[in-house]
């Protein structure tokens, strides 16, 4: 995905908009409301995130259950969400990006919601 260069600070920020919706970190632009950022981590592959988020017929989570050597439940994350203000990599307060450009940061954030309909804060 070519990510237009008022959108971006640094190499890693042009990379992570680039690669959003891909196991490990990505940055999604959401237009809403309001214009962010998000971080998001995910440590599993697409494929999978599908395999195991839909809900089996009873409506329990098809993810399956972690226990420790006692047999207590252990948490685990599938993705994690956080809004940014600053880029983790340079320090760039993003606003100033996204309110450079907001014609193309719209835009942007739709082609990424187009690329990637599982992005859960599109499932809200
Ligand atoms: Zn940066």
């Amino acid at each position: 995905m070519t990510i237009d260069s008022s959108l971006y600070c640094c190499v890693w920020l042009k990379n992570a908009l680039a690669e959003v919706g891909d196991k490990g970190f990505g940055v999604m632009a959401v237009s809403g409301e309001r214009r962010l950022f998000y971080l998001e981590a995910k440590p599993f592959d697409s494929a999978i995130d599908r395999k195991y988020s839909t809900r089996d017929a009873s409506g329990r989570s098809r993810w399956p259950l972690l226990t420790d050597d006692e047999g207590l439940e252990v948490p685990y994350t599938t993705s994690m969400i956080i809004p940014l203000k600053h880029c983790p990599a340079c320090g760039m307060q993003l606003k100033d990006l996204i309110e450079g450009n907001p014609d193309a940061f719209d835009a942007l954030a739709e082609r990424q919601r187009i690329a990637n309909p599982d992005f859960s804060l599109f499932q809200m």
